[in-house]
């Protein structure tokens, strides 16, 4: 029997496992072939295509659709793939609406974009169910590079090297491959295990070993890698998360959103996921916005996001900030937290409200408390672990060209190096390059 929205604290079963699995079914369904076919229909097949620009990929937008258009959603699949390696994921997770549908000329004619996620949805599923794997390795070249990070770089990279007849060795640090794809993307994004559908699929082209388990900076040194390997890429993501800096961060209740999300992504049942009655998510980018709608969606009564800067600063897209809006999660802005209250478990959260002059942000003094039992930090990611002898570019590690670090052999991207959005796309977009990069200093 569900608990119920009201019920006090951070409990599990607030909603039946039947109202849940509907909470979190897909954000956007799969077309049917029909609807595939109406929405390639609507494109117009533009010469210097501006949706092609604006892909962080360069995925050829306007083949891709005409290829789906006159029936062959396999030929699609394998212009996106070309690409983009993860296009199944990319289709499912990118903001297109500030990238490939916000540039689409249709957009800007008529405020409706040709939904190019979506078919690029259509055409990676249709290869993905008829277990296809459209790419063969190239003859050995005998070299081998070690890739450090299984997310979406470190994938990206590994299969590219691979596809060019290198012996790739992923180590990754965690039990399961798929980097935040597997332990960060909201659940509604990607639905029935799709991220480790993709990495099996992936290693389908041969020649990528995954070690888990297997992390820099336990047992395994960078020194080492470069003895053993030709190459080495690093893509180790952020794993590190900012502080809130506020009076009472460490009571009971209060939590990294990002962990919040991997257990989330984790539960075999989600009704079974404690969550709190009063939630109250700091920050305001796609994290934030993750960790309170999920929250709403396991049960929790009031989710507030609770953003320091106006609402045209928050790096959540405007999509995503309707899509809280249209779950019942309330936005707040120009308030920083100051304090968690209760007596060893949060009950209440003090806010400042915050006036910005010049790009300056100070607090006003004037302030108001809000109830949470449960307060998530989403201010952002930081790097860790990477090892000492890189150069830094700010907090990340410092890259030239297709990703060449400070350190001879040693090649980074994703959201670790610096420059470029952290987003998945961008990840894969850096991983692929940074192969073809290692690819030609390896031919010496
Ligand atoms: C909650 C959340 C939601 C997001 N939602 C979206 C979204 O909807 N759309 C979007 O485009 N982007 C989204 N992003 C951003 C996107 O997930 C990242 O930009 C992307 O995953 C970066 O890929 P990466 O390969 O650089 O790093 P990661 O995905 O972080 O992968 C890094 C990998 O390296 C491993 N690792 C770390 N340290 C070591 C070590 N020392 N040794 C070995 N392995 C190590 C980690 O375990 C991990 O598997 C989201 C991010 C978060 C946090
Ligand atoms: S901009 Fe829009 S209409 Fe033009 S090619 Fe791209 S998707 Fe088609």
């Amino acid at each position: 029997m569900a608990q119920g929205q009201t019920a006090p604290g951070i409990v599990s079963g607030r909603l039946s496992s039947e109202d849940i699995a509907a909470n979190f079914d897909d954000l956007h369904p799969a077309y049917a072939p029909h609807e595939a076919a109406v929405a390639a229909d609507r494109c117009y097949f533009c010469y210097d295509a501006p949706c092609v620009t604006a892909c962080p990929t360069d995925i050829d937008i306007p083949l891709f659709i005409r290829q789906i258009q006159t029936g062959h959603a396999q030929a699609a699949a394998k212009t996106i793939l070309d690409q983009n390696i993860l296009g199944g994921m990319c289709a499912r997770v990118c903001p297109t609406e500030t990238l490939c549908e916000e540039a689409c000329v249709r957009e800007t004619a008529e405020g409706k974009p040709v939904e190019i996620g979506r078919l690029q949805r259509y055409a990676t599923d249709t290869v993905m169910a008829a277990g296809v794997h459209p790419f063969e390795r190239a003859a050995s070249t005998g070299k081998t590079v070690a890739v450090v990070g299984a997310g979406p770089a470190g994938l990206a990279c590994a299969h590219r090297l691979a596809m060019l007849g290198h012996d790739v060795v992923i180590h990754e640090a965690r039990e399961k491959a798929g980097g935040l794809n597997e332990f960060g993307i909201a659940a509604y994004k990607s639905t029935e295990n799709y991220a480790e559908a993709e990495v099996d699929w992936l290693l389908k082209i041969g020649g990528i070993t995954i070690e888990n388990g297997s992390a820099l900076g336990r047992g395994v040194t960078l020194d080492g890698l470069r003895d053993a390997y030709d190459a080495v890429f690093l893509s180790i993501g952020l794993g590190g998360v900012n502080a809130l800096r506020a009076e009472g961060e460490d009571k009971d209740g209060v939590r990294d959103a990002v962990d919040f999300i991997a257990d989330l992504r984790q539960a075999a049942d989600l009704s079974a996921l404690p969550v709190g009655r009063n939630v109250v998510v700091i920050g305001g980018g796609m994290t934030a916005v993750d960790a309170a709608v999920q929250s709403k969606l396991l049960g929790a009564e009031n989710v507030t996001i609770a953003y320091r800067r106006g609402r045209e600063a928050m790096g959540a897209s405007r999509f995503e900030q309707d899509l809280a809006a249209s779950k019942g999660v309330k936005l707040m802005f120009n308030v920083q937290p100051v304090a968690v209250h209760g007596n060893g478990a949060a009950t209440e959260i003090e806010l400042e409200y915050t006036s910005s002059a010049g790009g300056e942000l100070t607090g006003t003094g004037e302030t108001t408390r809000l109830a949470a039992d449960q307060v998530f930090k989403a201010i952002g990611q930081t790097l860790e672990g990477a090892p000492s002898e890189l150069a830094l570019d700010g907090r990340k590690i410092a890259v030239t060209g297709a990703g060449r670090t400070s350190v001879n052999g040693v090649w980074a991207g994703g959201d670790c190096a610096a420059g470029g959005d952290d987003l998945t796309v961008t990840a894969v977009a850096e991983g692929r390059d940074a192969a073809m990069d290692i690819h030609e200093a390896m031919k010496g």
